[in-house]
């Protein structure tokens, strides 16, 4: 005779909230909704922004039943790494995962004087830039504010840059140049974006965070009015005629509307100027009357120019134009005021180039499901 079976519909466990996507605000609300004071909020701030806290034990100044009311409520996990890459110059790309399965990537660039971390804002993207891979892949979703800070803690990890603000830290510059559009994230970016300015938390100066854009001209101004980063515009075409064909968003926000927009950026001075970047492509948009056009377009705007060698991906059209043409067309800038550095390219044995990766690992899992 067999026993019935126990009833195993116990009650379903409340998700935890990871704490990596809260505002400064939210977590105070979460934390006086427990019946705990503010302040408990604030140190829970401080363990998880200048200390990089990772389990709610690490809370030394905690009695153990606050740290374990804490952590029945909250997690603060970073993205899961599916694959890590270590170029032979330093460079570190990582291809992260997602709790639902989707991926984005994130690659940190050291320098003499610094180091960077590009940071990805969607899964893919919904504009279809000609010259850009990411832009050929299919699935899109914005990040939350959760996964975009948890690529900041995940390469600060990785660093050992805890506590926050130390002297002699590796990351000391965000780019938000990886995949996806951040202005198509507005919401989250902005919040991810304050988290990391935070001066009790990790205290990333505004001065040191640069938003990419490719022109979502409506969201132009607040970035400059809200958080005050840095602006830079994947410009790439001087004429309309050739940006709708490489930056396709340019048929709703065409040339004239883009720079109105940012000749209006907040805060602009000679100490802060636009980045244009531009990307170099053989025969396309990289002849001298590009380079005089270009000048004439940005006219009166406290500019620098960043050219871009095109980075080649299987299947794309282009090629990168050749170094003479680059050095030529940064010298008409050049003498026209502007600095213009040519972009070095790293980490080209770990296919640094956005979206690349992903792609890569992609394509590897559907021929593994093949075989
Ligand atoms: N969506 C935003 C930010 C991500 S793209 C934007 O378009 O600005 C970051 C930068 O990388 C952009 O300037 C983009 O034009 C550039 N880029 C994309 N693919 C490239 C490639 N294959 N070679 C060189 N630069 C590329
Ligand atoms: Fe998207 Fe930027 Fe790539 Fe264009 S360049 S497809 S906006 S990620």
């Amino acid at each position: 005779m067999s026993l019935p079976a126990p009833n195993m519909a116990a009650t379903p466990v409340p998700s935890r909230i990871n704490i990596l996507g809260l505002s400064r605000a939210a977590l105070e609300a979460e934390v006086t909704a427990l019946g705990l004071p503010k302040f408990r909020a604030r140190q829970l701030w401080r363990w998880v922004w200048r200390h990089g806290l990772t389990s709610f034990d690490e809370m030394s100044d905690l009695g153990k039943p606050v740290r374990d009311q804490f952590a029945e409520l909250f997690t603060a996990d970073r993205p899961a790494v599916s694959r890590r890459l270590q170029s032979v110059d330093g460079t570190i790309k990582w291809l992260l995962r997602f709790a639902d399965g989707h991926e984005a990537e994130s690659v940190y660039i050291p320098d003499k004087d610094r180091g960077t971390l590009c940071i990805s804002s969607q899964v893919g993207c919904t504009l279809t830039c000609s010259f850009c891979h990411t832009g050929t892949q299919k699935l899109v979703r914005n990040l939350t504010v959760d996964e975009i800070c948890g690529q900041v803690l995940l390469a600060m990890d990785e660093l050992a840059d805890w506590p926050a603000g130390k002297p002699d830290r590796r990351l000391t510059n965000i780019v938000l140049m990886g995949m996806g559009e951040p202005l198509f994230n507005y919401d989250h970016v902005a919040t991810a974006m304050r988290i990391t300015m935070s001066n009790e938390g990790i205290g990333l100066s505004k001065r040191r965070i640069t938003l990419s854009t490719s022109g979502v001209v409506p969201e132009i101004f607040r970035t400059g009015e809200e958080l005050g980063v840095n602006l830079a515009i994947s410009l790439h075409a001087v004429r309309d005629e050739l940006r709708n064909e490489l930056v396709p968003i340019n048929r709703k926000y065409p040339l004239e509307v883009l720079v109105d927009a940012c000749r209006r950026y907040p805060g602009l001075s000679n100490a802060r100027r636009i980045t244009w970047e531009y990307v170099m492509l053989d025969g396309v948009n990289d002849s001298d009357d590009d380079a005089k056009a270009l000048i004439k377009l940005i006219r009166g705007i406290p500019s620098k120019i960043n050219l871009i060698p095109f980075n080649p991906w299987p299947g794309s059209v282009y090629t990168c134009s050749s170094k003479t043409r680059i050095d030529r067309f940064s010298k008409i800038v050049m003498n026209a005021g502007y600095a213009s550095p040519v972009r070095t390219p790293r980490g080209q044995d770990i296919l640094a180039a956005c979206g690349q990766l992903k792609s890569a690992s992609e394509r590897a899992r559907r021929q593994s499901t093949r075989v």
